[in-house]
């Protein structure tokens, strides 16, 4: 059985992708992959998505999910492990099946960065974290430091600040990337101290975190900052992998896209982060869902 549409990932462009085919009767097959929701999943409080005043990030997504399923639509619960775009039609592995497909509207989204640094890997859930939402609570009354300085970097240091003493953020220059709104609110905050300027250059601890060093890129000296807490936030990169070969990407690995959603293969189409070095947000990604859907309708009824 040759699928018409396949749907790859399970944040807000993939949902909505899969509401607007299904709607659109293309029966679609939607692969969610085992870590369901995307990055919504590791946010606290949402207050930019229209229709929701605030809302916490996983409980929109199981709200787009329960949309979903109320859709004519096949929801597989497995990863995709491998694509063929080379051959038509289409071929998307998953570790249990292999589904042929017509076209394929991928929204595989993007995943948080590290800084690269040894010790980094090593003391990943021993006091270095790349999600405050998950691992905040874990540092009751105690200092931690947070890395970066856009959105990601001030909600995460906003939101440590419920549980710990103190939060310094560490950011590699003298302003911010993040929106006024959030800048302001860090700004505000007095458990929030700001390190302009600097970078992490080692990681301390042993068998758990016990500081970082940083480096004054200014005045070139080096010192150590007591913590018990590393929150990582220095932006994202997406999740492209199964593409590399077989679709245009850029120098950073994004989905090269033309004519809006359409990617170098015919009947292959991309929405959301794994496209969008931009904007990055959930009501974008969800835009670029329902449009990957139409242009993927327009692709299918002009071949039939
Ligand atoms: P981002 O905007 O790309 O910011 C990354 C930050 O990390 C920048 O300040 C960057 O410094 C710094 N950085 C990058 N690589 C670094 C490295 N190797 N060492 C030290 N610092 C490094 O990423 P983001 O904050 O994750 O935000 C991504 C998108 O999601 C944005 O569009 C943002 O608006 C959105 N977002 C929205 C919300 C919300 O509205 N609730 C929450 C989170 C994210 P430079 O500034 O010097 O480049």
């Amino acid at each position: 059985m040759v699928e018409k549409v396949v749907i790859i990932g399970s944040g807000p462009a993939g949902y909505t992708a899969a509401i607007y085919a299904a709607r659109d009767d293309l029966d679609p097959v939607l692969i969610r992959g085992f870590q369901t929701g995307g990055q919504l999943m590791l946010t606290s409080e949402v207050e930019n998505y229209p229709g929701f005043p605030s809302i916490l990030g996983p409980e929109l997504m199981d709200k787009m999910y329960e949309h979903v399923k109320t859709q004519k639509c096949k929801i597989v619960d497995d990863d995709v492990i491998k694509v063929d775009l080379n051959n038509y039609p289409y071929k998307v592995y998953t570790t249990e099946k292999v589904y042929e497909t017509k076209s394929i509207i991928i929204a595989s989204g993007a995943n948080a960065k590290w800084l690269g640094l040894e010790n980094e890997s090593r003391l990943i859930g021993k006091g270095v974290s790349g999600c405050a939402v998950c691992d905040g609570p874990f540092f009751k009354n105690k200092d931690v430091v947070v890395v970066g300085g856009g959105d990601s970097a001030m909600e995460d240091a906003s939101y440590i600040t419920k549980f710990a003493k103190s939060v310094k953020i560490i950011h590699r220059r003298d302003s911010f990337r993040a929106s006024r709104t959030m800048q302001d609110r860090v700004l505000s905050n007095p458990k929030i101290k700001i390190v302009w300027d600097s970078i992490v250059e080692d990681i301390l601890g042993d068998q758990k975190v016990s500081g970082v060093r940083i480096k004054n890129l200014k005045t070139g000296k080096s010192e150590d900052i007591p913590t018990e807490g590393v929150f990582i936030a220095i932006g994202h990169s997406p999740n492209t992998k199964l593409f590399y070969g077989q679709l245009d990407l850029d120098e950073n690995g994004y989905i090269m896209v033309h004519d809006f959603t359409k990617t170098s293969k015919p009947g292959v189409f991309a929405a959301g982060d794994v496209q969008d070095k931009v904007y990055k947000q959930a009501v974008i990604a969800a835009g670029w869902g329902s449009m990957a859907a139409i242009d993927a309708r327009k692709f299918l009824s002009e071949q039939s």
